[in-house]
């Protein structure tokens, strides 16, 4: 979501003559667009703080000016602890207000203080948004926006505000525009994406899913964030019916223990899960499932993290984003009893991460020899190489002609490395 925004906030910023550069030391401006889902993110904003304060201050010396701002979630949570804490901030956005940039940006130029924008506007931003402009054949989409799900451990309620849908006629105008630029895959974009429904009767993210398909210009179509709650029937059974849909999907568990789901307030347990898992390897059974995990959730004990060792070994995920547990300011759990030791949480998490770890080592092993068709979207590190994107998320190099860039091609796997697999293409042996 956060590298969506990001693009979207070059692209509201690009009339104005601003490019984007890869050196923080040449920039007239530097955005800071910032994660506030765990602690360490939000800590990692204030030490980079402090080096580009050194730089603001160098390019102070020699009569120009560098424009801070701090956008997105820990800018929503902690705008006015962000300007008494680094007072040489110019600008603080949340992530509903970016289109309002331009003005930030005049106002900040115009000196006097600095901006603070963190408003939940009743006009969204989408509709003040210019043209997305593709970078590369794989694009996201933003579809959805906020939660109303308030999980106990969650920020995000608080710093995205309610769940809103885009119109289904915006969201294909934008895709048409990126097809026409050569994007080849869209990534649906939602904090809870299933939960979308255009703002209409009849829409969901099955039928939206089934019109971009339609479209006829989009070869892979992925969406990311689901929650089990939203996932309905019409969706499981797209993933039977629409080819471009990629069997692929990260649906979120958190934990495999009743109790704690429901201290958690995730609104479903361990078997309406496995449950969903199984309805949707049956209409799908090449579907490789992502998940994210947290350890240590306050009260969790050693039974309760056993279950959520055996709801990993049962299902078998490819890929994974696992943490421990840590507090969020003005989330109910951070004030629950029985918060868990942290060498508790640490260990815990080492077991999960090594048996996650052995899954995805496992299923990427199982790939070695298979075909599978790649999107090649970027050069690669070697002269002549080409990256990519296997259907289930894996990187895959190959040697391949420059004109393939940004074209999905059959692709037969030859190695298995510890980040990424080989692969040649699939007429090598024969040609
Ligand atoms: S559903 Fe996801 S975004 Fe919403 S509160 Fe729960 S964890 Fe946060």
């Amino acid at each position: 979501m956060n590298v969506y925004d990001s693009a979207r906030m070059a692209d509201v910023l690009a009339p104005l003559g601003y490019a984007s550069t890869d050196r923080a030391e040449d920039a007239d401006m530097v955005i800071l667009n910032t994660c506030h889902i765990r602690e360490k993110a939000a800590e990692k904003v204030f030490s980079e703080l402090g080096r580009l304060k050194t730089l603001q201050a160098a390019k102070a010396k020699t009569g120009s000016r560098m424009i801070l701002a701090v956008a997105g979630c820990v800018a929503q949570a902690e705008g006015e602890e962000i300007l008494r804490r680094a007072p040489f901030v110019d600008i603080v956005l949340g992530p509903q207000t970016y289109h309002r940039l331009p003005e930030m940006v005049a106002q900040a130029a115009r000196a006097g203080g600095a901006v603070l924008d963190t408003e939940f506007p009743a006009e969204p931003k989408f509709d003040f948004l210019p043209e997305a402009r593709a970078e590369g054949s794989s694009a996201f989409v933003s579809v959805q926006e906020g939660c109303d799900k308030f999980c106990t451990f969650c920020v995000v309620p608080y710093t995205r505000g309610a769940e809103y849908s885009r119109p289904a006629p915006a969201v294909l105008a934008e895709i048409g525009a990126l097809a026409a630029q050569g994007v080849r895959e869209i990534t649906l974009l939602g904090q809870n994406v299933n939960a979308w429904n255009g703002g209409e009767a009849g829409w969901g993210l099955a039928r939206l899913i089934g019109a971009i398909a339609d479209l006829g210009t989009v070869e892979r179509i992925r969406y990311t964030t689901s929650h089990p709650r939203d996932l309905d029937d019409q969706l499981i059974a797209a993933h039977a019916q629409i080819p471009q849909l990629m069997p692929f999907l990260h649906l979120p568990v958190q934990s495999g223990s009743d109790r704690i789901l429901q201290a958690m307030n995730r609104g479903h347990d361990r078997d309406a899960y496995l449950r969903l898992v199984e309805r949707l390897r049956r209409a799908q059974p090449d579907l490789a499932l992502s998940s994210d995990f947290i350890t240590g959730f306050p009260g969790e004990s050693d039974a309760d993290f056993a279950q959520t060792m055996a709801l990993v070994r049962q299902v078998g995920f490819v890929q994974t984003y696992s943490f421990k547990y840590s507090p969020r300011p003005g989330t109910p759990a951070a004030l629950m009893p029985d918060q868990v030791p942290e060498p508790v949480k640490e260990e815990r998490l080492a077991q999960l991460q090594a048996l996650l770890h052995q899954q995805t080592a496992a299923f990427n092993q199982a790939c070695l020899g298979r075909e599978m068709r790649v999107l090649l979207d970027r050069p690669g590190r070697h002269a002549g190489q080409l990256l990519g994107r296997s259907p289930y998320m894996q990187p895959v190099h190959v040697k391949a002609a420059a004109h393939l860039l940004g074209t999905v091609v059959p692709l037969r796997i030859t190695a298995v490395h510890p980040n990424s697999l080989a692969a040649e293409p699939v007429d090598a042996g024969t040609s």
